[in-house]
């Protein structure tokens, strides 16, 4: 991950191959789109210059077709998969974590088949496992190997998403999840950055999408009260520098809550974002 490097200042280290041009394309969870179904959320992402879709995981391999047939009749592209397995890849429990990996890998192949980037996971929410970080790290570098062949043979990867200390005392800097998935060394071992969970533990947005580099194949967009941007004062040029210094290619995506009409609010969402795009 040397994408940028030469950006920072950073001396002694090899001088990465020019990455390509940065894009900003907007993506949301489903949930967030006022709508009937999914051809009526697509049409309106559509009408409001948005991207990208991101869906839930539970239950997706009962999803393939009906979400294929929708894209197929929307300029809309898949983007990640949010989570939706069973237990915790990082449990102390042996049998929970057989479970999570059985149902990731289900998601995993019906994600690969809607042309998704990657299924987000949390190694363990807090509460979820015994382990100290020793052990978790172990664990994790014992099961991720596997997860991530699986994951690039259905053509899609594994999104390693810190939290802030609330949710999870584990992974909460862009740069944790980069360290781990340089461990596993494998090209499907990727991380994502959320810009709600990043304004608690980050000391610099821009410092840790460069620490994700070419790993970094998602992000969440939220507000610092985890509303849509532009409703506080978060402000996001400062990270979409990093993007553009790592030449990032993958969504950024609504996970938010929304003050007021969605209809009226979530276009204007998109709006504000451009700018500070534009901005940065
Ligand atoms: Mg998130």
């Amino acid at each position: 991950a040397q994408a940028g490097v030469e950006d920072t200042g950073l001396v002694g280290l090899p001088k990465a191959a020019k990455p390509k041009k940065a894009v900003l394309r907007i993506a949301s969870q489903e949930g967030r789109v006022p709508g009937k179904d999914l051809p009526e959320k697509l049409a309106k992402m559509e009408a409001w210059d948005i991207d990208g879709l991101e869906v839930g995981g539970r239950g997706l391999q009962n999803r393939v077709s009906e979400i294929n047939a929708a894209l197929k009749n929307s300029k809309i592209k898949m983007s990640a998969i949010c989570a939706g397995f069973d237990g915790a890849l990082m449990s102390d429990d042996e049998a929970t974590r057989k479970k999570c990996v059985e149902s990731m890998k289900v998601i995993l192949e019906a994600a690969g088949a809607i042309g998704s980037t990657g299924l987000i996971f949390v190694p363990a929410f807090n509460g979820q496992t015994k382990l100290n970080h020793i052990e978790g790290r172990k664990i994790l570098l014992d099961l991720m190997p596997e997860l991530c062949e699986f994951a690039q043979k259905a053509g899609t990867r594994m999104l390693l998403e810190p939290l802030n200390r609330k949710e999870t005392w584990y992974v909460r800097l862009v740069a944790d999840a980069a360290s781990i998935c340089r461990d596993v060394n494998h090209p499907a071992a990727c991380v994502m950055g959320d810009f709600y969970h990043m304004y608690i533990e980050e000391t610099s947005d821009m410092g840790a999408f460069i620490s994700g580099g070419d790993m970094l194949h998602h992000v969440h967009l939220a507000s610092i009260k985890r509303n849509l941007p532009g409703q506080d004062e978060r402000d996001y040029t400062n990270g979409f520098k990093g993007l553009k210094m790592i030449g990032y290619q993958d969504f950024c995506s609504f996970e938010c809550g929304c003050v007021g009409d969605p209809e009226v609010e979530i276009p204007k969402s998109v709006k504000f974002l451009r700018g500070q795009w534009k901005k940065a």
